[in-house]
């Protein structure tokens, strides 16, 4: 691909050559099927478009400096897409099928793996929807599985950088019993409007408070939140924040670099407290937090005076992307070669 300029990847879409589809029909999967359309060709009365029968998923594969192409913790994926279907009674794909969808998706648009050096990835994106016609409200007869790639570049333009971040309390992205816990379009639809106040305030990301009591922290919009202090690594345990598979793996990391993993509720004033803080997800990696502002409370907590991110930020990091690019010995077993 010798028109595209890989170290000037932004996190947006582009073309690629196909896509993997795959439709329940008649109460089973069918087999798996390749398209170069981007277009999808639906009725209009999907139960997606109207009463958001949608859930995707994000992952990355790779290039290493052998140049071959890695994908991390697709398992985790597949499983967790399978939890979004219970969540809201769609059709569960089988593990197997997921992960056969997305080395074939990679081999097929192998051209678009950006190479090591640009320190940029292929981006997958796995889909499923309700695309059975229904006009009263219950679950669709047919489902559609997609995956498509795109080259990106970092989530953040500032990439490995501190970000500021504001709590906005008249704002919640999911319910005390609701879809938190499961990745569906409705809680991004919901978390719009508080994104976008953000980002023109200057913000990077919402971090938002658990939506019953506005006492503890969840997470930030598309990424988990994670605080420093110490030997501890100390993340929220919430029902209604969404099970990160970065923050899964942040945690065995600190676990084996001997710092103490602690997964609880984080009350608000805590965060004075914390030596560093960040956010992490397979599209923000690890991007440190530089302040807090708790807008509504006139409140500020400053992390990176330097503008720098912190030694364990920084540690944590170095292993995700080492182990990701194969630059580290993965002796967890989380990163599978597309051959
Ligand atoms: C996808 C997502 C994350 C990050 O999860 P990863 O598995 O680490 O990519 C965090 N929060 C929400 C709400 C998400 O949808």
């Amino acid at each position: 691909m010798e028109n595209i300029n890989w170290s000037e990847l932004t996190f947006g879409y582009m073309k690629t050559d196909y896509n993997v589809r795959c439709y329940y029909r008649n109460g089973k999967w069918g087999e798996l099927e390749v398209s170069s359309s981007e277009i999808l060709n639906l009725h209009m009365a999907a139960t997606c478009l109207h009463y958001g029968q949608e859930s995707f998923e994000g992952l990355k594969a790779f290039r290493g400096k052998d140049g071959q192409v890695r994908v991390f913790r697709m398992d985790e994926n597949a499983k967790r897409m399978q939890s979004s279907s219970r969540g809201i009674l769609m059709a569960e794909l089988p593990v197997e099928k997921f992960e056969e969808a997305v080395r074939k998706v990679v081999r097929l648009n192998e051209r678009f793996v950006p190479p090591y050096e640009s320190g940029s990835s292929l981006y997958i994106r796995p889909l499923l929807i309700g695309t059975g016609a229904q006009v009263g409200v219950k679950p669709a007869d047919e489902y559609m599985f997609l995956v498509f790639v795109t080259p990106v570049g970092p989530y953040f333009k500032t990439g490995f950088q501190p970000v500021p971040v504001c709590i906005m309390r008249d704002y919640d992205r999911a319910a005390p019993h609701g879809t938190g816990t499961i990745k569906v379009g409705g809680n991004y639809a919901a978390s719009l409007v508080a994104g976008e106040k953000a980002k023109q305030a200057g913000y990077n990301a919402v971090l938002y408070l658990d939506p019953k009591e506005k006492k503890y922290i969840d997470e930030c919009g598309p990424a988990n939140f994670f605080g420093i202090r110490g030997n501890s690594y100390i993340t929220p345990a919430s029902n209604s924040i969404l099970p990160s598979t970065t923050n899964k793996s942040l945690m065995q990391f600190a676990e084996d670099m001997g710092l103490t993993v602690e997964r609880r509720p984080i009350p608000v004033e805590e965060l004075s407290t914390f030596e560093e803080t960040g956010e992490c997800g397979t599209a923000a990696v690890i991007t440190p937090i530089s302040k807090i502002d708790d807008l509504d409370v006139n409140k500020s907590y400053v992390y990176a005076t330097d503008g720098k991110p912190g030694p364990v930020c920084e540690k944590l990091y170095n292993k995700l992307r080492g182990i990701q690019y194969g630059d580290e010995p993965d002796p967890y077993g989380w990163v599978q070669i597309i051959e």
